[in-house]
């Protein structure tokens, strides 16, 4: 037995077989935020094992069914009464990395090209987590200020279009851009004067460390206000998010929130250190039931096929290697963004050999 035993440990440690090429495991559940737009598609979807996935209209809400995938209905993002507001060099650096000082009759091929170019030179991480500061969205509309929706009114007429309009079947629904443009917080009139109230009432001084626990949870309230008004009207959904924009003071604070299925980011669009893919998603399944006994964690990686893309290039090998990083930590459920990447040629064949039946 201990010979059999050391055997396999000089097998793993020359490179033969990491261990999860050498029971076979798979992913058992996979989230996918690409949608099934046409037949093809849903059949590639459904072949390269994905379980839940978010739809958009009628269509391919029936086109998931078909195929024996779970339908989302629809994606809620944040509302508020205007744009979340960053510092005057986060400002400069957004209007930058998003062309808003170009031409607006410029072509759109040649405005990309400049935006991935000044993406580029500015290292920008696209949410996830900064490289270097400051790092502000690369998103034309920002994400609304979401604390200032103070009576929820805003959110809640949104949500309730969403929950109105699904389907018989509808499995639940999509949460994203719930976080902040800058990675820290918000500096609106509102946001600043609640931050002040905050420090009297519990008699904090303004420190960094106070302003990062009080922007955490202002995060982890909002997402818990809008999960549990969709379980109100909705009892029979389910909530999938995707944590993101990155919050830096606390990259993998989602399981405070009562999401269903948290998906937190293990990988990145732009490649990660193998150990760090593994030790996020520990964390990411064996902390998620930290606060809310019922939430599942999944691991979400993120991927972009176009090697010209300022969001970072993965080959079909790439891909293999983090699949297998995130099965080695014990992952056994997936997530993955940009979706439509998942079936394109030579990925889809990966994906099916990880997570198909
Ligand atoms: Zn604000």
């Amino acid at each position: 037995m201990k010979i059999l035993l050391l055997l396999g440990l000089i097998a793993i440690a020359a490179g033969c077989h990491t261990p999860a090429e050498k029971d076979n495991t798979k992913f058992v559940r996979f989230f996918s935020w690409g949608r099934p737009v046409s037949e093809e598609d849903a059949a590639k979807f459904a072949a390269a094992g994905v379980t839940d996935v978010l739809v958009s209209n009628r269509k391919q809400f029936d086109l998931a069914v078909k195929y024996g995938m779970r339908p989302y209905w629809k994606c809620f993002i944040p509302a508020g009464p205007y744009r979340q507001v960053m510092t005057p060099d986060e400002e400069k650096l957004y209007n930058y990395i998003n062309g808003k000082d170009l031409d607006r009759k410029m072509p759109s091929a040649e405005r990309q090209k400049i935006i991935h170019r000044r993406r580029t030179e500015k290292r920008s991480q696209y949410g996830g987590e900064a490289v270097v500061h400051p790092d502000p969205l690369t998103s034309i509309g920002g994400i609304s200020c979401f604390i200032s929706d103070t009576d929820f009114s805003l959110s809640r007429k949104k949500l309730d279009k969403i929950l109105e309009s699904a389907p018989d079947g509808t499995a639940g629904i999509f949460l994203d851009y719930i976080g902040y443009m800058n990675h820290f917080g918000c500096y609106c009139t509102g946001c600043r004067k609640k931050y002040a109230e905050y420090l009297k009432n519990q008699k904090l001084a303004d420190t960094q460390e106070n302003r990062n626990v009080f922007y955490r949870d202002r995060l982890v309230q909002y997402y818990n206000r809008v999960i549990e008004h969709i379980r109100q009207r909705r009892p029979d959904f389910k909530v999938a998010i995707h944590v993101y924009p990155d919050f830096e003071p606390e990259h993998l604070y989602g399981n405070r929130t009562k999401a269903d299925f948290c998906g937190q980011t293990v990988a990145w669009y732009f490649q990660w250190p193998a150990d760090k893919i593994r030790k996020y998603t520990r964390y990411v399944t064996g902390h998620a039931k930290d606060h809310h006994p019922d939430a599942e964690g999944i691991p979400f990686l993120g991927l972009s096929t176009d090697p010209k893309s300022s969001l970072g290039y993965k080959t079909p090998a790439d891909v293999e290697r983090e699949l297998r990083d995130i099965l080695s930590a014990g992952g056994r459920t997936l997530m993955i963004c940009c979706g439509k990447t998942i079936i394109e040629p030579g990925y889809f064949e990966v994906f099916r050999k990880y997570c198909g039946k």
